[in-house]
């Protein structure tokens, strides 16, 4: 066999030979340069015994069918299964007591409960979470890695959840820019982010002590007193890159009679895939956030790669097109503070009069340094005098107060290698950032 061709994908090298595609990316991987976009360089190797955890009523309905449950009594069947998995949290078949003795027996032999494994877990002494996720790799022996993160707030709790292992594209200032895309989460796995997060905190309804026990009667029906009550889609990946499952897994966050985190206390992050952002809007209906992060398409492109393919003007015309935008459903701006580059009082001006007419949020980011990068943060003052501007134009601009710094200081101290550490604290620094 001759040598494998070597693709150049900005500063990474990948063997052509290794390459799957998904049919999103394989398209338009074909008319971009590469330097855009990376391809998926493992596959989905699903578990010998897959698990129920995660999975919508449609597959479900079809896990029923593969244990000979009749097609009269299958909807019935995936409502009860529904609610133990998603009201109740049940870990094993036999908590399912509406089930009859034999179905639990049957569903046990073809199938588990399990969910994604914590690998690792810091807790900040602010309340934060952060925790390292293990997927099924290609082989058993090589798990993939994603991270959540939790951070809890007196009136909500948010979830930082992941769409891939690595990301397809490579923003110049993020971490995850710089690693390989592995491969695409499934809807499943998507879901099942928010199924360990609950898991973990004691969060299910049959955790909570009854109202006469000093609970808060029907609390599991009320979004505020749950403790993952948001769900931000800005972990590791470009959700829109991979919009089928993105769009399966958060529709089954979103149920309202499961995990029951409705549409507008989730936010999906896009760095701009301009075809899917109506899409989105249509199909998965969520808050929309854009990583924006400057104002003219020839600082952009350096920044965000991608924006060479869908410059500024298209963005925001798709931006101004999200369905269901309105002054009550605000579209996020995300603007990462880099010192010297996009941070000037005239980047601030020049931001409040591109977003003219779209209802926004804009969330200042300050920029979390990582080995080998060429950025700094902007400076504390810089970044409150270009708060200010915003703010004096009518928009909110919060910088959030770091959460978890003490948890962030610690990832150097794991065993990880220091390209995922770096970006488990962009990844956390993101979620601080827009909890607002
Ligand atoms: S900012 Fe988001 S889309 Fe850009 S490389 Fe990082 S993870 Fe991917």
């Amino acid at each position: 066999m001759g040598r494998a061709k070597r693709v150049s994908f900005g500063p990474l090298f990948v063997d052509a030979g290794s390459l799957t595609m998904t049919s999103f990316a394989a398209s338009e991987v074909a008319l971009a340069p590469a330097f855009i976009e990376k391809s998926p360089l493992e596959r989905y190797a699903a578990p010998a015994q897959p698990s129920l955890v995660g999975m919508s009523r449609e597959l479900l309905a079809q896990a029923l069918s593969e244990v000979g449950v009749p097609e009269r009594q299958r909807r019935m069947r995936v409502q009860q299964i529904w609610h133990w998995l998603y009201v109740r949290g049940a870990q094993d078949f036999d908590a399912m007591t509406t089930l009859s003795k034999v179905l639990r027996g049957a569903l046990a032999q073809r199938f588990t409960l399990a969910r994604p494994q914590i690998a690792a877990e810091q807790i900040s002494v602010d309340g934060t979470r952060k925790w390292l996720l293990n997927l099924p790799g290609e082989r058993a022996d090589a798990p993939h890695e994603v991270e959540c993160v939790y951070i809890p707030e007196t009136d909500r709790g948010t979830l930082c959840i992941s769409s891939q292992v690595g990301c397809t594209l490579n923003c110049t200032f993020c971490h995850t820019g710089t690693q390989r895309l592995v491969r695409n989460l499934t809807a499943a796995e998507i879901a099942a982010q928010v199924v360990v997060a609950r898991d973990r905190l004691g969060d299910w309804l049959a955790a909570q002590p009854p109202a006469s026990a000093g609970g808060v009667r029907g609390a599991a029906h009320e979004p505020e007193k749950r403790l993952v009550s948001n769900v931000v889609m800005m972990g590791m990946g470009e959700p829109l890159y991979n919009f089928e499952a993105v769009r399966d897994g958060l529709n089954v966050v979103a149920d309202g009679d499961g995990l029951s985190i409705s549409k507008r206390r989730i936010t999906l992050s896009t760095s701009g895939v301009v075809p899917n952002i109506g899409r989105a809007g249509a199909e998965i209906g969520s808050m929309l956030a854009v990583s924006l992060h400057a104002v003219t398409d020839e600082l952009r492109n350096q920044l965000v790669p991608l924006n060479r393919k869908y410059p500024i003007r298209e963005l925001l015309d798709a931006c101004r097109n999200y369905p269901g935008l309105s002054n009550a459903r605000r579209i996020t701006f995300e603007y990462v503070m880099l010192k010297g580059v996009n941070d000037s009082l005239a980047d601030a001006k020049a931001l409040v009069r591109l977003l003219k007419g779209i209802p926004a949020k804009i969330n200042l980011i300050p920029f979390n340094p990582w080995p080998g990068t060429k950025y700094e943060c902007s400076d504390w003052d810089q970044i409150e005098r270009f708060s200010e501007v915003i703010f004096a134009a009518g928009y909110a601009s919060p910088v959030r107060t770091p959460r978890g710094r003490d948890i962030l200081a610690a990832c150097g101290q794991l065993k990880s290698a220091s390209e995922k550490l770096s970006a488990r604290e962009r990844l956390a620094l993101r979620a601080m950032a827009m909890t607002d």
